[in-house]
């Protein structure tokens, strides 16, 4: 059987990396990495996958239309797997601009490449080819406390990062339909686990909790989200790019709602096991001023990507948790240069005037 030859957008980042490792390291497949490795990205998220010798790296920005048409059209991929954004709500909030250009603008120019290249294929390889366009719950907007979302729950984002994330789901959607590029697209739970950029809040409480930091929840620490090991998703990318229906939507996520209060409190208890402080970590837990427009609950209904693909979340928040604290503990030479020079825990996202 020949080797599946697939392009990951953004996968030196966080969920990237992790599909990029599955592809390489679990199924065989030969993957090409096209990251413009932004402060997100890290080529040390894909050594593993690199180190065989079936992962290569292009470092280039998806918004340059002509390098991603030459790319796309030199590599003959079978399946495009975009992932490349800018992915965080709180920069989204104190400077939108990249999120519209590279979440909008970027998947725009990823789409027209892989148009151009699909309309050349014949017979099965043009039968077989994918575009699979990865996105987030949050474009559903905020539920409250019952419900769930499903993939027919309106489009209601509020922030810019969702808002740029919903344009572009729109946009593959809309060359499925208009063109017939064979799209699927994915909307995912918030996502934790091993090489997870420390700006997001597990990794950055893990890290301010073993270093005797305040641990900041927003507002009142009510806000829930629907947490996803990272390699939980990993999998189930593969499987709707592999197995999705053509121009359809499959939500992704674990069934593991938790308050973000409940969250930081776990992580506290584990820590407190594994490396005992002098005294209890969740007495470094600071309320601090809420996200402007921070959306109160997200649940996902994950009942079609089970009942039609057949895939099962293999981990549950506990035992991921777990699994995301070990290794942070045991790999600090990867997030200590990102602590002293990257980022080291400021509050973003104020939506405040900046000061001079
Ligand atoms: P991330 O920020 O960790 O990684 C994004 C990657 O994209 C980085 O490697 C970055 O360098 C790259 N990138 C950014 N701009 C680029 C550009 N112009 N050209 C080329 N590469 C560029 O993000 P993530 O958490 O891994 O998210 C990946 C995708 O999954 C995003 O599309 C995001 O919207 C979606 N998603 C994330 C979550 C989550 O919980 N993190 C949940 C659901 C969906």
């Amino acid at each position: 059987m020949t080797r599946k030859k697939v392009i990951v957008t953004g996968g030196a980042g966080f969920i990237g990396s992790a599909l990029a490792r599955h592809l390489v390291l679990e199924e065989d497949a030969e993957v090409v990495v096209i990251d413009k490795m932004t402060y997100a990205a890290n080529r040390a998220n894909i050594a593993s996958a690199e180190a065989t010798g079936r992962c290569r790296l292009i470092v280039e920005d998806i918004c340059h239309q002509q390098a991603m048409t030459d790319i796309v059209a030199r590599e003959k991929p079978q399946q495009i797997l975009h992932l490349a954004a800018e992915s965080h709500v709180d920069r989204s909030i104190s400077g939108p601009r990249d999120f519209v250009e590279t979440n909008v603008i970027g998947t725009y120019a990823m789409l027209e490449a892989a148009r151009a290249y699909w309309a050349g294929l014949k017979g099965a390889e043009k039968d077989d080819f994918r575009f699979l366009h990865v996105s987030t719950d949050e474009v559903y907007g905020s539920l409250g406390p019952e419900g769930l979302f499903h993939e027919t729950t309106p489009y209601d984002p509020s922030s810019p990062y969702s808002a740029s994330k919903a344009a572009s789901d729109h946009l593959a959607k809309a060359w499925f339909r208009t063109y017939g590029l064979p799209v699927v697209v994915s909307n995912c739970s918030n996502n934790y686990g091993p090489y997870h950029f420390p700006e997001k809040l597990i990794p950055l409480v893990i890290l301010n909790a073993l270093e005797g930091k305040e641990l900041p929840v927003y507002g009142d620490g009510s806000n829930i989200r629907d947490w996803l090991y990272v390699e939980d998703h990993a999998r189930a990318l593969s499987l709707i790019a592999t197995k999705g229906e053509l121009g359809e939507t499959y939500n992704v996520g674990g069934r593991n709602e938790r308050t973000n209060l409940q969250v930081v409190e776990k992580i506290c208890d584990e820590l407190d096991k594994l490396v005992p402080g002098e005294r209890p970590r969740r007495e470094l837990i600071r309320f601090v001023t809420d996200r402007p427009g921070h959306d109160h609950r997200y649940a996902i209904d994950a009942t079609k990507l089970e009942t039609d693909l057949g895939w099962r979340a293999q981990e549950n928040f506990e035992t991921g948790l777990a699994k995301t604290v070990r290794w942070y503990l045991d790999n600090a030479d990867w997030w200590t240069p990102l602590r002293k020079t990257v980022y080291s825990g400021e509050r973003l996202g104020l939506s405040e005037p900046q000061k001079a």
